[in-house]
């Protein structure tokens, strides 16, 4: 039957974890295969928003994520030309519509392990680190995953699969699902430091600073025992080299022509993105589902891949379980794809595409127009509210929920 074989989560990333949780909480047996060793720390998602910070207590989580998270209920958009702030927007405006009206910098990591260690809880979940899914075949009753372990090669029945196996996703490759849109040819480059930038910023702790010549993003993060950290994230140019970018001069001269002073920063983790704006063809085939990076990657800028990845979990979980618990027709799983594709392009795509313009628009004309724009936005209470929930993705969750009734 299909209910006694386990949901097979393929990828223990973020999303992958979540998905994991939100199954087993419902008494559903799960079972998540991790390529890696353990869950990977490098600096990636940091910021949580409204709609995701909801999900999240869904689960149990979200008290944990603002504990030991950083709560910022502001971000500010600046010239670098002028060195003035543009336009600075608070979701404190959101308070009538959400219990969280901020957005917690809680790093991706954090969130992986919190729901990796409620998982430890449910004797219907059953996690597997250093096992990568290499192939699957689906039948008109189950799927089966070809799994690599220490152990060797071994084949998986499970009643459905989510892919949660990041952007370079091999459940994607193997449904032969395309992954349309493009990767911009230069990379981004997250330099992490102890320093201190709030001296530099104060008041606001999520700044996005544009230049015609050479834009930077500036925010801070819980960090770790070392204290808070400060991430500063700026584009290279496509011709430059790993050596020529990474090494320790190149990223001192980097941090002091954004922000100059006298004694050296103490940089503690340097790291190079490829940036791709891309969204699977189809976010499901059969028996199998598409989360988050498997399904589309984003550029950073407004910090919305992960929280749509979650978003998705939320979805892909909640209409399993009715189908499962045949509480809805196995048609219902056609929501999935009908729903999040669209919605990934309208609220993800458009946004973070927009946001990549606007950070390094050259176009003198273009940038006074869109910061004339933006003052507005800023100074208008209803175009405020309208911007920063559709910045939080409320708005695209009250467009799903509107599509459901
Ligand atoms: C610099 C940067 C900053 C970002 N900031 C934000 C932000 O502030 N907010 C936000 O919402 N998003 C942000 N993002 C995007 C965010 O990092 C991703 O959307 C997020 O990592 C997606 O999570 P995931 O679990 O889908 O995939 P991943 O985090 O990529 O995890 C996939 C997991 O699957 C495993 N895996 C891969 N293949 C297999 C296999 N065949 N079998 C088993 N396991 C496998 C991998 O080892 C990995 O652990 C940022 C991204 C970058 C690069």
């Amino acid at each position: 039957m299909t209910a006694d074989r386990p949901i097979l989560v393929a990828g223990g990333g973020p999303v992958g974890f979540i998905t994991a949780l939100a199954l087993a909480r419902q008494g559903l047996p799960v079972h998540l295969f991790e390529a890696e060793t353990r869950i990977n720390d490098m600096p990636r998602a940091a910021t949580t928003h409204a709609a995701t910070l909801e999900m999240l207590a869904g689960l149990g989580m979200v008290e944990e994520v603002i504990e030991r998270g950083y709560v910022e209920p502001l971000f500010r958009i600046w010239d670098r030309q002028s060195n003035s702030i543009v336009a600075e927007f608070d979701f404190r405006i959101l308070k009538d519509e959400t219990p969280y009206p901020f957005a917690v910098q809680c790093e991706q990591h954090k969130l992986a392990g919190m729901a990796l260690r409620r998982l430890k809880d449910y004797p219907n979940a059953t996690v597997e680190f250093s096992a990568r899914v290499t192939a699957l075949t689906q039948f008109a009753d189950r799927v089966e995953a070809t799994v690599e372990s220490a152990d060797g090669t071994r084949r998986i029945a499970g009643s459905y699969l989510i892919g949660s196996d990041g952007g370079r996703s091999t459940v994607r490759k193997a449904l032969g699902i395309e992954f349309e849109g493009y990767t911009h040819p230069e990379r981004f480059m997250i330099l992490t430091t102890t320093d201190d930038l709030g001296i530099r910023y104060p008041g606001c702790t999520r700044n996005y600073i544009t230049s015609p010549d050479a834009w930077f993003s500036v925010f801070k993060v819980s960090g770790d025992e070392r204290g808070p950290l400060w991430r500063v994230l700026s584009a290279t140019r496509p011709e430059q080299t790993d050596e020529e970018l990474m090494n320790p001069d190149a990223t001192e001269r980097r941090l002091q022509d954004f922000m100059p002073k006298k004694s050296a920063y103490d940089i503690i983790h340097r790291n190079l993105y490829n940036v791709h704006q891309r969204v699977a063809a189809s976010f499901r085939k059969g028996r199998v589902f598409l989360a988050g990076d498997s399904a589309h990657v984003n550029n950073p800028l407004g910090g919305l891949g992960l929280n749509f990845g979650i978003h998705d979990s939320m979805e892909v979980t909640t209409l399993l379980g009715k189908v499962i618990r045949r509480e809805a027709p196995e048609s219902v799983l056609d929501q999935y794809d009908l729903h999040r594709r669209p919605l990934n392009v309208e609220f993800v795509q458009q946004q973070t595409i927009a946001n990549k313009k606007r950070m390094e628009e050259k176009d003198p004309a273009a940038r006074q127009k869109d910061q004339d724009q933006l003052r507005r936005t800023a100074e208008d209470p209803a175009l405020h509210r309208a911007y920063v929930r559709k910045a939080s993705l409320l708005e695209s969750v009250k467009k799903r929920e509107a599509a459901a009734a």
